[in-house]
């Protein structure tokens, strides 16, 4: 039997190609190889202020990027959080295991609390829900990037409290460590993140991706075109990595240190191959905008196959912890 994944995205806006090289991309790929649970994570999304009547446009555009980026329904499970409620059922039971100063001292919660005028339970507890997605599944992988490692260390010690407390129900999940350069944003100093309005939108076309690279911070020192650049600081080589060839990533490395490449033709190159690579995704996206209740039926048919998994696992769970009377036994045996 493959083994099994689970991974999350939020539906927070428009997807951009952060998003697709830290996780779409590796989404599709994934799925070759294993039994692949995939999430929209709307309860997720509503720890932070947000706009509700914005959120159904959200959750689509979050679909459809996820399916444009290869990922298949018919060999995945690809669903709506909000639509398995088992979720948040296991998240409370999970919460009853979970040690209150582990939740206070995790970075992301720090750092998030910090941007908000006052803090709520859910940005607190984000963490045990985070824990409850996957144990859930009795997910035995799940792919990571750096900033979420310490998420799935705690996912890992509920699952030991909860096995400990109760009975062993839950595997410990293990980090699938997927090689994913950091790609900041067109501003080349923070994280690609659409409230900063430093992204490249995934589905854009051609033209308007052209604008935003055309315009993108690269090696600060290099001011004129005959000083050689430092590629190690610079966001553009990064995306290199993630859509040229080997063979050109080695000569923008070269080429910068000694000027022999100028930044805007280092750009057009990263352009083209960055487009030709986006080039399947914006048809398959195109496709669905002519169909959009397809992603309706595929997010429905996906949550009613991910229930049947997660009522399983959430009975399983009840009878570890007491919470079911026994059976009585029929008369006269
Ligand atoms: Fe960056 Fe390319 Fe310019 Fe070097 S040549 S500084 S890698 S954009």
């Amino acid at each position: 039997m493959p083994k099994r994944i689970f991974s999350g995205i939020q539906p927070s806006g428009e997807v951009h190609i952060g998003n697709y090289v830290g996780a779409l991309r590796n989404w599709a790929r994934l799925a070759a190889e294993y039994e692949c649970i995939y999430c929209l994570v709307d309860y997720h999304a509503i720890t932070a202020p947000y706009p509700p009547a914005m959120m159904p446009g959200r959750v689509h555009e979050a679909a459809v990027a996820v399916l444009s980026a290869g990922v298949d329904p018919a060999r995945t499970i690809l669903f709506l959080q909000s639509d398995v409620p088992e979720h948040t059922e296991l998240a409370w039971v999970l919460a009853s295991v979970t040690p209150l100063g582990a939740l206070e001292r995790m970075t992301q919660f720090k750092e998030k609390g910090a941007e908000q005028p006052s803090q709520n339970l859910g940005l607190l507890a984000y963490p045990v829900l985070q824990a409850a997605d996957i144990l859930l599944y009795k997910a035995e992988l799940v792919p990571v990037g750096e900033d979420q490692v310490q998420h799935l260390e705690l996912a890992r010690e509920i699952a030991r409290k909860f096995n400990a407390a109760f009975r062993p129900v839950f595997p410990e999940p293990q980090p699938l460590l997927t090689p994913t350069p950091r790609i900041m944003g067109v501003d080349g100093k923070t994280k690609m993140s659409k409230s900063r309005d430093n992204t490249i939108p995934m589905l854009d076309p051609p033209e308007a991706i052209w604008e935003r690279l055309r315009t993108a911070v690269t090696d600060e020192n290099r001011k004129r075109r005959s000083d050689p650049g430092n590629p190690d600081v610079c966001n553009i080589y990064t995306l290199h990595k993630a859509f040229s060839s080997a063979e050109e990533v080695e000569m923008v490395n070269r080429e910068c240190r000694s000027a022999g490449i100028g930044c805007i033709d280092c750009k057009r190159l990263l352009h083209r191959n960055l487009t030709a690579e986006l080039e399947p995704v914006r048809e398959r996206a195109a496709e669905l905008a002519r169909r959009p209740e397809r992603v309706r039926e595929i997010l429905d048919d996906g949550a009613r196959r991910a229930r049947a998994i997660a009522s399983a696992v959430m009975e399983e769970v009840r009878e570890a912890m007491g919470l079911r009377l026994p059976v009585k036994e029929p008369a006269g045996r």
